[in-house]
């Protein structure tokens, strides 16, 4: 198994215990489903899995979720949005205020830069999914600490697994690191395909950095080229 599936194993289980004693404590409203049976889908080798869940199932499972500290300052939770059958996927970190307001992940500045990155490659934004880590805003803004991340991400994952697109464009750090299990740049990292249970993964310059920072437009370009010419190829 590759570092990444042992890690999606175990936090398939971790999740499976927490929502068992969240079920007992607040009454969640889950399907019922195995305790195992996602964590040994996750374990047959180097395939996504397919764990027979819908992102209806998803959403229920999270519910209104209390899992991290996170809950406690946030408006609503933000869910990853999108095609279903998307070939092209979006991660970023985690809401801030507009997305906090309306429910929608990446709809203040930098989700209008993104929409024009989706664009330029010749999509449209309602053909992508998009997602973050953390559904839930940090206060202030701040980055989501490694047990927000942690908490939240299995159900980004397993929206990957009921998606399947062919190709992830990781933004920034957090998506990044969380995704990837690295501690390696995005510097370093962007502008080359990585894997992630056979799909391809890109890491590329966060939008908001992008904002602080326009001279970075021009790498996100390079990247972006990388991901529509990879997609036009396996057509
Ligand atoms: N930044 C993110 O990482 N995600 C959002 O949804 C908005 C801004």
């Amino acid at each position: 198994m590759s570092g990444n599936a042992a890690t999606t194993a175990n936090e398939i289980h971790d999740l499976n215990e927490a929502r068992q004693t969240s079920e007992a404590t607040h009454e969640v409203n889950a399907p019922a489903r195995e305790p195992s049976s996602i964590d040994a889908l996750f374990e047959i080798g180097q395939e996504l899995p397919k764990t027979g869940e819908t992102i209806d199932d998803i959403r229920a499972d999270i519910g209104d979720c209390t899992r991290c500290p996170l809950y406690t300052g946030r408006t609503q939770v933000v869910h990853s949005t999108g095609n279903l059958h998307a070939e092209l996927m979006f991660v970023g970190e985690a809401p801030g205020a507009d997305e906090d307001a309306q429910g929608f992940p990446f709809v203040g500045r930098a989700g209008q830069l993104l929409t024009k990155i989706i664009e330029s490659i010749g999509f449209k934004r309602e053909d992508v999914f998009i997602g973050n880590i953390n559904r839930c805003r940090p206060p202030g803004n701040r980055q989501p600490t490694l047990p927000e991340a942690h908490t939240c991400r299995p159900f980004l994952l397993r929206e990957i697994a009921v998606v399947r697109p062919r190709v992830i464009v990781v933004m920034g750090n957090t998506a990044m690191h969380n995704l990837l299990d690295t501690k390696v740049g995005i510097t370093k990292m962007r502008g080359h395909f990585q894997d992630y249970f056979g799909v391809k993964v890109m890491p590329t310059f966060h939008p908001a950095f992008l904002l602080r920072d326009p001279h970075k437009k021009r790498e996100v370009w390079e990247d972006m080229k990388m991901v529509r010419d990879y997609l036009k190829s396996v057509k």
